[in-house]
């Protein structure tokens, strides 16, 4: 994959039409219809999705997760890496040209370019011209729509970690923290930055992936790619009597709608970003002109040189590809085991430091501990405390039971004692053993240590 063209300065991507286009705006729809929709949904009487940072616990649907829960999120950032290894090997820059967000955002930032300055022709125009009243108003309102668009995305975003109801009945008033505030105009400037300003300087510059992906690319990859073959040598004639010209009739619309300005008769370029805008256009131009479609076309570098052969799907069965679907699928099947085997609360047993071991009216030896009982379940439950480990050992309170509401946390003191020839000095191994009397079976043992002297 190489660079072989210099990109004009600024992009101005003519509009496409095409089944490729079609599935690229399903796609934004799709996935702004995810984003924006997913806080506002209910779940139990509560946001379905709620980061809830403050309370130091993620909601998500019926499940709780909390930072204990720290290696799920550590499987689900290898799930993603690995997915994207093997989704890259398999069908290139798919991910780049219809769900990445730089892209769905461009998309969106250039519908409103479209609104309200005109089409390509009109856009260029607009900027080539001097300031004036006109130019000056309509770049303000685009600019002005782009950054409310970004304004929005940005209030969506904090609504995943601050109730969004309560975000949206503080709107009319602006009666934000200043932890929202921050939030809401940094990730809405970032959105305004890099999709209405930026734009594919993102890819050609500062997206790392699309440097490292053509290690990952190999010839059964599936690419965007210009048939040579067919189509040159290239020329203007479209005459039937000119047998000598290829397909191509060199009319540059499959550069003029690049987003990204390159022009992929060149070969393969990291620039591309898979958007397949050059197939659906020049499809149009092959329908115009009575010629098969697919000159430039999803293919792999194999197929291409398969001659004269259709594009034959990408082969499956590649040692990488072999080895990310392994990984992958053991990752994911050991972690939704441990997710349906995880337990309906978590318990952390603090002792408390201040006082290591003090001596009862009755002779007994006492310490004290902090149990942080965590109902992860959407309900109330009662947990039983026992402890053991000491042939003498008891709670104060024997048989104590503590209600937890659903979601929440609460710390309980508990008080254990022992026989002094059963404790002597030092640190003893002993054991809190946490029951739900809601979920039967569901038991949680706890290490701790009693000091004894
Ligand atoms: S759109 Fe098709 S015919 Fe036109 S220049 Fe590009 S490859 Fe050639
Ligand atoms: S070369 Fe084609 S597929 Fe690649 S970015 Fe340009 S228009 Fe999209």
């Amino acid at each position: 994959m190489s660079s072989q063209q210099a990109v004009p300065i600024k992009i101005y991507p003519r509009l496409t039409t095409g089944r490729f286009n079609n599935v690229r705006v399903f796609m934004v729809l799709a996935t702004q219809l995810v984003f924006f929709g997913l806080p506002w949904l209910q779940w139990n009487g509560r946001q379905a999705v709620h980061l809830d940072l403050e309370q130091h616990r993620f909601l998500i649907f019926g499940l709780t997760f909390w930072p204990q829960d720290f290696i799920f999120f550590a499987a689900l950032l290898v799930i993603c890496a690995l997915g994207l290894f093997l989704w890259t090997a398999l069908a290139g820059r798919l991910w780049c040209g219809y769900s990445c967000p730089q892209t769905v955002y461009t998309q969106i930032m250039l519908w409103i370019e479209r609104l309200t300055l005109g089409d390509h022709n009109a856009r260029r125009k607009l900027d080539a011209a001097p300031m004036n009243v006109n130019k000056f108003t309509r770049k303000t309102l685009a600019h002005g729509l782009m950054g409310l668009f970004s304004l929005i995305t940005g209030f969506t975003l904090v609504g995943y970690f601050t109730p969004v109801r309560e975000l949206a009945a503080a709107a009319p008033s602006l009666a934000y923290g200043p932890w929202e505030s921050f939030w809401i105009l940094f990730y809405g400037g970032f959105t305004w930055l890099l999709a209405g300003v930026l734009r594919e300087k993102v890819c050609l510059h500062m997206c790392p992936y699309a440097r490292f992906q053509g290690a990952m690319f190999d010839n059964d990859t599936l690419i965007i790619s210009y048939d040579n073959r067919r189509g040159e040598p290239r020329g203007k004639s479209k005459q039937a009597a000119d047998k000598a010209r290829g397909s191509c009739i060199d009319c540059g619309i499959c550069v003029q709608v690049c987003p990204t300005g390159i022009d992929i008769r060149n070969g393969l370029q990291y620039e591309c970003i898979g958007c397949a805008a050059c197939i659906d256009a020049c499809d149009q131009v092959m329908d115009k002109i009575h010629a098969p479609r697919g000159l430039i076309r999803y293919t792999s570098a194999a197929a291409l040189e398969a001659a004269g052969k259709p594009n034959r799907p990408s082969s499956s069965h590649r040692p990488r590809v072999i080895v990310y679907s392994s990984l992958l699928a053991g990752i994911i099947a050991l972690s939704t085991t441990a997710l349906i085997l995880k337990k309906p609360f978590k318990v952390d047993v603090l002792r408390d430091r201040a006082v290591l071991v003090r001596a009862t009216d009755d002779g007994l030896l006492e310490n004290s501990y902090n149990l942080k009982l965590i109902n992860t379940s959407e309900q109330a439950q009662r947990f039983k405390i026992q402890v053991e480990g000491l042939p003498s050992l008891r709670l104060d309170k024997p048989g104590q039971v503590v209600e937890v509401a659903p979601t929440q946390t609460e710390t309980v003191t508990v008080r254990v004692q022992a026989e002094p020839e059963h404790a002597t000095r030092g640190a003893h191994d002993i054991y809190f053993v946490v029951s739900s009397l809601s979920h039967d079976g569901s038991m949680i043992r706890e290490k701790s240590s009693f000091i004894g002297e």
